[in-house]
């Protein structure tokens, strides 16, 4: 699977950068729990497996054909302040040379921040096919409950094991195939990027998150033909995929857009009780979501409108406007948007010097996105939610309104929803 992603590796002809891939190896298929077990056998060194309750089934006879230490985290683990500080106090964790995250999602993001810390490498062990996150550089957080991202390191390795992946709750594939679905506006977001504010795009990256979405997308097209484990084998191999594309890029740019800061403001809890919906089941509906808002801006004579092009950051970021949502997290959050000054809010970046140009290729880019009903179909071909009070949230517009006017400040990324919503905000609070 790697070898042809290790030839994207180094000084890139399409954009210039260099790109690192500190994932070594990759293995998705039947029996890699017992190669897992030989490989670590095979590093002589001290290993400490990270798992959860529920994981420790699979953790356990690993540990035994490995010759490894375990550690079980409570319950449902969050990559927070406590689970880390826990986890960098026990005792087989601080004496081991070597980890691996035997879990999902968060169990990968604890074991990947502390791993770092220790400075040691780690191995992911993936027990579900359900986030994006396995082997990427950059560990999801929830600090003092607002959601982070921290350049931290990936994994040296991950075998992703039939037997254990797929026999995981559907609910989780769902969810996976849902969070991959929400590459379309990531890739999108990427792509506005570029013809409003002149980020650069790494072509060769867009287009390995773009083939991730492609396999996801046309695994769950042909699902109800598919044999199960074949499905699910071909979600983890998109997800990987796009791991190792956020890894080759450095940040989670090609794989992160609005539909995930839609998720990361509802995880913040702020305008919506505490939710029990999975990552990629909150991407699903925010990307429907996003979906609604990019179609009705399509559907303008003319899109880069002069009240477009001159927001006003003063309004935007004005502190007693986000205290109202953020409360008090909103020095977090400005923060987050004005890194070293007011002029590195993303939305200052914007600047189209050939208006015409601009116009016409944000519109072929939106022109390229799917409808809205072609995503939902997708999203229940998928099992995945589609209706935002499947996931505990208000079904009301006013819900959906201060959703999408507030998820674009949970990271100074550059989005469509930004520059929308910052529009609405043009000439008064
Ligand atoms: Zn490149
Ligand atoms: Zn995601």
């Amino acid at each position: 699977m790697l070898q042809r992603i290790h030839a994207l590796t180094g000084k890139c002809p399409a954009c210039g950068k260099e790109h690192a891939l500190r994932t070594a190896e990759a293995y998705v298929g039947p029996g890699e729990s017992t190669h897992l077990a030989a490989w670590l056998k095979e590093r002589g060194a001290r290993v400490c497996i990270v798992a959860d309750e529920n994981t420790y089934p699979y953790a356990r006879p690993l540990a035994i054909a490995a010759g490894a230490d375990v550690v079980i985290l409570p319950g449902r683990a969050h990559a927070d302040e406590e689970t880390t500080d826990m986890l960098l106090h026990m005792p087989s964790f601080c004496a081991a040379e070597l980890a691996v995250a035997c879990g999902s999602g968060s169990l990968h993001d604890t074991v990947r921040y502390t791993a770092a810390e220790r400075g040691i490498p780690f191995v992911s062990f993936p027990t579900a096919a359900s986030v994006d996150g396995f082997v990427s550089g950059v560990a999801a957080m929830t600090w003092h409950s607002r959601k982070v991202s921290y350049p931290s390191v990936p994994p040296v390795a991950v075998f992703a094991d039939d037997a254990v992946y797929a026999a995981a709750p559907p609910r989780l594939t769902a969810s996976g195939a849902a969070d991959m679905l929400g590459k379309y506006t990531a890739l999108f977001d990427w792509r506005a990027a570029q013809v409003l504010t002149g980020e650069p795009v790494c072509e060769r990256i867009y287009a390995l998150e773009k083939e991730a979405l492609d396999v996801c997308a046309d695994a769950i097209r042909r699902r109800a033909e598919t044999d199960p484990v074949l499905y699910a084998r071909r979600v983890m191999e998109g997800l990987i995929l796009s791991g190792l594309a956020i890894q080759l890029c450095g940040n989670s740019r090609p794989a992160s857009g609005s539909e995930h800061h839609l998720s990361h403001l509802w995880e913040m809890h702020r305008i919506n009780p505490e939710l029990g919906a999975l990552h990629g089941e909150q991407v699903g509906v925010g990307l429907l979501t996003v979906l609604g808002v990019y179609g009705l801006f399509a559907s303008r004579p003319r899109l880069l409108s002069d009240r477009f092009l001159m927001p006003d950051p003063d309004v935007v970021l004005d502190r007693g406007r986000l205290e109202t949502v953020f409360g008090p997290l909103t020095d977090g959050i400005l923060e987050e948007n004005t890194p070293g000054g007011a002029e590195h809010f993303s939305l200052c970046a914007l600047r189209v010097p050939d208006r015409a140009a601009s116009e016409r290729e944000l519109r072929a880019a939106l022109s390229a996105l799917p409808t809205r009903s072609a995503v939902r179909a997708l999203l229940e071909a998928a099992g995945a939610p589609t209706e935002i009070s499947a996931i505990g949230l208000p079904a009301d517009e006013e819900f959906a309104a201060r959703s999408a006017a507030f998820a674009p400040y949970v990271r100074n990324r550059f989005t469509l929803l930004k520059a929308i919503e910052a529009e609405k905000l043009v000439g008064g609070l």
